[in-house]
């Protein structure tokens, strides 16, 4: 910014400006700290089967224990920093340990999704990592789903390939998430061996909607035709849910279900299904 008004008005960018800084520092450290202190913990939200309104599977949502701070502003610091390494191993540890907790409680097994950052294909030997944990409890591949963004299709190709080939090989499930939100193009859908698609709340808010509802069933449509299943994200009402199930969406993750829930809240719902919430 030019300094147009003086002393005053150059003292106040200047402010913001180190403001900003000390922010990101701090979130920084908390990060550290986290890291350090056993300071994360992860929420589960469950992905609904449009059909019989029963939990599939569920997403794993990175939390800090001490601050409410939302991970869409940390998590681009963990990638800044590069903590999101660490960060990223603690979830796969966690989700995988949690499966292996809650198979050993009796609950019948169910997939879980981890979000996964463009910036972990620097983390070599993350895939030999995932593999060895999941051996370690026992616990199936094809339970865990990784969600990756179409950013990480721009990262760096030659990791990007191997990163995605190796995680097929191991039997691990991959989403396509956020999709609707960057340039989503529907070639991508051809050459990566994605299993599913989500689509962004932007873009169910905004398709769900009287005007484009048959461009909606005609991505739907097209999605099953590449032979992908598809979630819809961010579905707070159910007009919205009663347009999905006419055009044939296969699961539903958001609020009119349910939110993200703490691991002693799922323990309460898992094997309960949903249909009080969309009976009239
Ligand atoms: P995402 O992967 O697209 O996750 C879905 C986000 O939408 C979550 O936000 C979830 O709480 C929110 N959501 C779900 N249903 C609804 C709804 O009906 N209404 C509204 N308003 N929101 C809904 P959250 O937990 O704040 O996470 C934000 C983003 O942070 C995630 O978006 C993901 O990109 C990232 N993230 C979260 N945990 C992790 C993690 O462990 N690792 C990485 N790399 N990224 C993570
Ligand atoms: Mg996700
Ligand atoms: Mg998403
Ligand atoms: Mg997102």
């Amino acid at each position: 910014h030019v300094k147009r008004n003086g002393k005053n008005n150059y003292m106040f960018y200047c402010n913001q400006m180190q403001d900003e800084v000390k922010n990101k520092a701090e979130i920084e450290g908390i990060l550290r700290a986290a890291i350090k202190e056993d300071g994360f913990e992860l929420a589960y939200q469950p992905q609904v089967n449009v059909g019989s309104a029963e939990i599939e599977g569920f997403e794993a949502l990175l939390r800090l224990k001490h601050y409410q701070l939302s991970p869409d502003k940390f998590i681009e610091i963990a990638e800044e920093t590069g903590l999101i390494k660490e960060m990223g191993r603690w979830v796969t540890t966690e989700v995988i340990r949690q499966i292996a907790d809650w198979r050993d409680k009796g609950y019948e097994l169910k997939p879980v999704a981890i979000n996964f950052s463009s910036k972990q294909l620097r983390d070599d030997e993350y895939v030999d990592f995932l593999d060895k944990t999941l051996q370690f409890y026992k616990v199936p591949p094809h339970f865990i789903e990784i969600e990756f963004t179409e950013s990480i299709l721009l990262e760096n190709n030659s990791d990007t390939a191997r990163f995605i080939q190796s995680f097929k090989k191991l039997g691990i499930r991959l989403a396509l998430d956020d999709f609707g939100t960057g340039y989503s193009s529907l070639n991508y859908l051809t050459f990566i061996p994605v299993d599913k698609i989500k689509l962004d709340k932007s873009l169910c808010e905004k398709f769900l909607g009287m005007d484009n509802i048959k461009a909606m069933n005609s991505l739907i449509a097209l999605v099953h035709s590449l032979h992908l299943v598809i979630t819809a994200e961010g579905i707070e009402d159910i007009e919205q849910y009663e347009r999905l199930k006419a055009g044939g969406c296969d699961y539903i993750q958001g609020y009119l279900f349910s939110k993200p829930l703490k691991k002693e809240e799922v323990e309460k719902i898992y094997n309960c299904n949903f249909t009080n919430k969309i009976r009239h």
